[in-house]
């Protein structure tokens, strides 16, 4: 029987970024109201993680005050952010430190340009670095790297800027050209196999001493780790169809149809890396 532990909860998919490899669907937000009871559904059942993705999740007015809830009905459960990191200033960096236990920031190459090229804009870069210094040692802290045909080379010299940084994970994702403009722009960003395991080997090599915990995830275990809720409640199973919306339906009728075979292999790594809270 399937048994998830943590939650990618996509609250927005409004987003200030314009990604060439983006596989959002676009679709309505729900009220604050509505977000608080799909939460008691996720507390009930037991969950031990949420994170918070998007779109930004940062363009969600509720997401604070959701946040601020959840951890107080069970103050045990971790709260993760994943976000572009652009709308960040002093007073979301306090609220962040607040209610979140993790943030993790995007970071696709050591180059202005390249964040240009793919639609992330000029500032993503040293917003990147900016925001890394403000969290430096205050919360824990993870890097995603999507790795794209025009960005596999550079992507071993990111370990340059990220290593200064008390960073704690660094995941690297294979492109996947699944749904949306990733879908559109396959031919230019996909990578194949053996250049997935050349990255692989080249990270590794410069990683070699790292106390950074590091970790791919080629597109063939995307569908079988996520627990992904939508905006509006929904969930797909591993073929893209809506199987049900969590506002309606429980979480155990809702992972019933869902193969989450890699679920619990990211369990392991993440309990392993986990720091508690640092305030
Ligand atoms: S990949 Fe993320 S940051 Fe980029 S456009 Fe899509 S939702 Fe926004």
């Amino acid at each position: 029987m399937n048994k998830i532990y943590s939650v990618c909860w996509n609250i927005t998919e409004k987003c200030n970024e314009f990604c060439e490899f983006c596989y959002r669907t676009i679709v309505d937000d729900l009220t604050l109201e509505k977000n608080k009871r799909i939460a008691d559904k996720l507390i009930e059942y037991g969950v031990e993680k949420i994170t918070f993705a998007g779109g930004e999740p940062l363009l969600y007015s509720g997401l604070f005050d959701l946040a601020k809830y959840i951890k107080s009905q069970n103050p045990n459960i971790l709260l993760s952010i994943t976000t572009n990191g652009l709308l960040i200033n002093e007073q979301i960096v306090t609220l962040i430190l607040e209610n979140f236990d993790w943030i993790t920031f995007d970071l696709e190459s050591t180059s202005i340009e390249y964040h240009k090229q793919v639609g992330r804009g000029e500032k993503h870069l040293p917003k990147t670095l900016e925001n890394l210094n403000r969290f430096n040692g205050k919360i824990n802290i993870k890097i995603n790297t999507v790795a794209t045909k025009q960005n596999i080379n550079d992507i071993p010299f990111i370990f340059n800027l990220i290593q200064v940084f008390n960073v704690q994970r660094w995941k690297i994702f294979r492109y996947y050209p699944i749904t949306y403009k990733a879908q559109d722009n396959k031919d230019y960003f996909s990578i194949t196999d053996e250049e997935l395991e050349e990255l692989k080997q080249k990270i590794l090599q410069v990683t070699v001493n790292t106390q950074i915990q590091i970790d791919f995830n080629d597109y063939k275990e995307f569908k079988t780790t996520y627990f992904s809720i939508f905006p509006n409640g929904t969930l797909k199973d591993n073929s893209g169809k809506v199987t049900c919306n969590i506002l309606n339906d429980s979480v155990a009728d809702c992972i019933k149809s869902i193969d989450l075979s890699h679920h619990i292999v990211r369990k392991k790594v993440f309990e392993k890396f986990t720091n508690k809270k640092q305030k």
